[in-house]
């Protein structure tokens, strides 16, 4: 018997790995029928590279994604208000890494399958219910391909399984719907140079629209376009991670844009695909999991993307998971370690992306009062990294 981990995304292959490297037998199942990569970019800062890097992944991220090295904040004409280094450059000893998140998932399941073996990672097959059974959990498993529901024992569940978690439903009946920014966002991917520096972040604003655009390696830019469309509230439709979006939509808000260093209109116009997507999070659970089932990641913790935090926080959660579980008598007592380690200071990152979302600064006074005062809220700032004891066992 194993721990069952549903869901392979950033956050259950990482369980995996990290159970493994724990000497914890695991076994990923995963709804989708096959991994593809797909999604646009993401940063995983610091904390998380650290974590990968732990698990002998330091290499591989180096060749697939960009060492960041600074953000710059700037208005629609192009004029830099506000500069800041990044990863290294900023003094912690782990890179910042901006990276396409499906060539991460990919690297991920890679060393997956070549460490747990190749069965580890069942795809076509939707967790649909589980009971607690005794010293195990029975947890219903479907082949989507047949349709037919197989129980199976495991030691312990962990809900992996994203924002629409299937496991939190059941733990977590009357959780609220998913909460709304009002914020509408568009991404996209968009075969270009690099600007700037060639390793620079960049957040551009004209007061109505934002964009914020990275390289991600191989001359691809990842840009991400934030538009407020409606008041906070309950989301307008099923906050589908790829959903197709329309160029004719979000390209009219930055159209008389003019960066010297950056053309959005073209780069917008370029993208191989758009992908639409509100901004939306959940209010922070009281309590994740019971006995020998808890929560991970998204399923967890949804949060608004704007600190660039929700894959990085999937993969601190997974290597706290397996840090408390190697250590623990016995399974109830190491999960609820888990999340007592875990809960609080992921509810903190969910507030201070909601502050950081709210806040209209500008100028490089306020613009630095606000970045200080998120990594000092997320317990990220460079000292507390570079100091705090590994999580290997
Ligand atoms: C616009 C945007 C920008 C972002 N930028 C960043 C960033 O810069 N940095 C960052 O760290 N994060 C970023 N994020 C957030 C990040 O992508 C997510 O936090 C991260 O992917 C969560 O990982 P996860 O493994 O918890 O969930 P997911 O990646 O959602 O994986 C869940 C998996 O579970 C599977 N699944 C679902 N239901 C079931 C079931 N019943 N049974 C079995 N399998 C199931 C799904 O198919 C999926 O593969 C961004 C998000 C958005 C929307």
């Amino acid at each position: 018997m194993t721990v069952l981990i549903a869901g392979a995304g950033i956050g259950g292959l990482t369980a995996a790995l990290s159970l493994h490297a724990a000497g914890v037998d695991a076994t990923v199942v995963e709804s989708a029928r096959e991994i593809r990569p797909l999604g646009v970019g993401i940063n995983l800062l610091p904390h998380a590279v650290r974590e990968l890097t732990e698990l002998g992944l330091g290499p591989a991220l180096a060749t697939t994604g960009v060492a960041t090295t600074e953000i710059v904040y700037a208005d629609h004409h192009g004029t830099v208000a506000f500069r800041e280094p990044r990863g290294v450059a900023r003094g912690y000893r782990w890179p910042q890494y901006s990276i396409h998140r499906g060539e991460l998932q990919l690297l991920l399941l890679a060393a997956v399958r070549d460490r747990l073996g190749p069965h580890a990672v069942r795809t076509g097959t939707r967790l649909t219910g589980f009971t607690p059974a005794g010293d195990t959990v029975r947890v219903q498993l479907q082949d989507r391909a047949t349709g037919t529901v197989t129980p199976t024992d495991a030691t312990a569940l962990i809900g992996a399984d994203g924002i629409h978690s299937a496991v939190r439903a059941r733990l977590h009946p009357d959780d609220g719907p998913l909460l709304w920014s009002g914020v509408r966002m568009w991404r996209g991917t968009t075969r270009a140079a690099p600007f700037l520096t060639g390793r620079s972040m960049a957040i551009v604003r004209d007061g109505t629209a934002e964009l914020v655009a990275y390289p991600i390696g191989r001359d691809r830019i990842n840009w991400v376009c934030q538009v407020r469309v409606a008041d906070p509230g309950p989301v307008d439709g099923a906050a589908a991670w790829n959903r197709a979006g329309d160029l004719a939509d979000v390209l009219p808000y930055y159209a008389h844009w003019s960066l010297d260093w950056l053309d959005v209109p073209t780069m917008l116009a370029g993208a191989t695909e758009i992908l639409e997507y509100p901004m939306v999070d959940r209010d922070p659970l009281p309590s994740w999991g019971e006995g020998r089932v808890t929560l991970l990641g998204d399923a967890a913790h949804p949060m608004y993307p704007v600190g660039a935090n929700g894959g990085s926080q999937a993969i601190v959660d997974a290597r706290v998971l397996a840090f408390e579980l190697a250590a623990a008598d016995d399974i109830p007592a190491g999960l609820a370690r888990y999340e007592e380690a875990r809960r609080a200071a992921t509810a903190d990152v969910v507030h201070a992306n909601r502050t950081m979302q709210r806040s209209h600064g500008w100028g490089p006074r306020e613009l630095a009062r606000i970045t200080d005062a998120y990594r000092s809220a997320t317990g990220s700032d460079v000292e507390r990294l570079n100091n705090r004891p590994s999580y290997t066992r």
